[in-house]
């Protein structure tokens, strides 16, 4: 799959049977439909409100920066905040997946973390599984 923003040829990414396109120049992640249900699941982060479905009933924002494509069916896809403090995603309208520029889903994880348990071990957890998940290729 190509990154939506630098166009370049993405990995594939695999955690618990979930395969998560990553793009090693932007840092970005490309989530299929249904997988990051899965993926919030398998980090003990699930949360209800977000699902594909739910996330695409969102309000549209103003877009922050120029719109993306959807790397599937090459559409324009809609700027949605998914979470306060903004962070923003940009999903695909016929709900193909969603996207997270670099350090948005990583922002995401902290902020469900903190939300879950004020421990800060969870909050290392957090770090750790994301260091293990986006591991650089050798
Ligand atoms: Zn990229
Ligand atoms: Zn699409």
């Amino acid at each position: 799959m190509i990154c939506p923003v630098c166009k370049k040829a993405m990995i594939v990414v695999e955690h618990h049977q979930i395969e998560l396109d990553y793009c090693t120049s932007c840092q970005g992640v490309w989530f299929d439909s249904g997988e990051l249900e899965l993926f919030l699941e398998s980090a003990e982060l699930e949360s209800p409100s977000l699902t594909i479905k739910n996330i695409l009933d969102l309000p549209e924002v103003k877009l922050t920066h120029r719109q993306l494509k959807c790397p599937v069916c090459r559409r324009g896809m809609k700027e949605t905040a998914i979470e306060e403090p903004s962070i923003n995603i940009d999903i695909c309208r016929r709900g193909d997946g969603l996207w997270f520029d670099g350090g948005e889903l990583n922002g995401l994880l902290r902020q469900l973390a903190s939300k879950l348990s004020t421990k800060a071990s969870t909050e290392q957890r957090i770090i750790t599984f994301i260091g293990e998940v986006f591991k650089a290729p050798e």
